[in-house]
């Protein structure tokens, strides 16, 4: 659904994310892992458009989205969460909700927008704080309401920054098993993530970065014990 070739983002003389090419197939849920500061948000946000890449091409089911403005690329049918998490504070829950069925992939207006939001909240665990206003929300009822957000498109690919991280054990155990509904109903999901054992139990395949450069690819089991990528993580752990 997604591949990536060479795709390269210099800021300055710091080669954030160094001719990486991967692809993403159809259903499959594809953790993007590596130690912090490795170049895997930045991927995503080559991928969304929030930043344009240096070089490189990233295409969405064979057609080239490259240097597309982020709202042309939500609409083709990428969408995503954020490491930090960015809502509308000025809107309400299901507002934010329904902004991303108006721009997302299959768009809805008005009431049809409104009824597909109030699903997805649902889907999410959130259909009693649908009229909420942001600010009262808990951290982690931010986090779904963004997921929501991002599944109100209908999107072709879910790209899912940390979505896990900060959460409590409880927290935890519902947001894996929210993610594993979302890959049980087969969507295409890139899980950027540092929690093992969400990557083990959700990922089928496994992207390693470190210092912007792919230092591995494969099945999740593969990329788990493979020498090197333990190596660039213990580095990490050093730093
Ligand atoms: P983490 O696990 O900590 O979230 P990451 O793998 O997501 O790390 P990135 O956020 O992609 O890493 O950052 C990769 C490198 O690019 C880092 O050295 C970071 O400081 C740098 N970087 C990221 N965004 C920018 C920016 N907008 N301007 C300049 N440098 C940036
Ligand atoms: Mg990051």
């Amino acid at each position: 659904v997604i591949s990536l070739r060479g795709a390269t983002k210099q800021f300055g003389g710091l080669v954030a994310v160094d001719n990486v090419s991967f692809e993403v197939r159809e259903h499959e849920v594809m953790g993007l892992i590596g130690p912090n500061g490795s170049g895997k948000s930045t991927t995503l946000n080559l991928i969304s458009g929030a930043l344009p890449a240096t070089d490189g091409d990233i295409a969405l089911k064979g057609q080239e989205i490259t240097g597309l403005p982020a709202r042309d690329i939500a609409r083709k049918g990428v969408a995503r969460t954020f490491q930090l998490v960015r809502l509308l504070p000025s809107m309400n829950v299901i507002e934010n909700v329904m902004a991303g069925a108006v721009f997302g992939h299959r768009r809805r207006w008005g009431a049809s927008a409104e009824r597909h939001a109030k699903q997805v909240l649902e889907t999410v665990g959130l259909a009693d704080k649908a009229k909420a206003h942001t600010s009262q929300l808990t951290y982690i009822d931010t986090k779904r309401v963004e997921l929501a957000r991002a599944l109100a498109g209908e999107p072709e690919v879910l790209l899912l920054d940390e979505w896990l991280a900060g959460l409590n054990p409880t927290e935890l155990t519902e947001g894996i098993d929210l993610i594993h509904r979302l890959r049980d109903e087969g969507r295409t999901i890139i899980l950027v993530e540092h929690v093992m054992d969400a990557i083990r139990s959700l990922c089928d395949a496994c992207v390693v970065m470190s210092s912007g450069k792919k230092i591995a690819e494969g099945t999740t089991d593969e990329v788990l014990s493979d020498p090197e990528v333990i190596r660039a993580y213990l580095g990490d752990d050093d730093a």
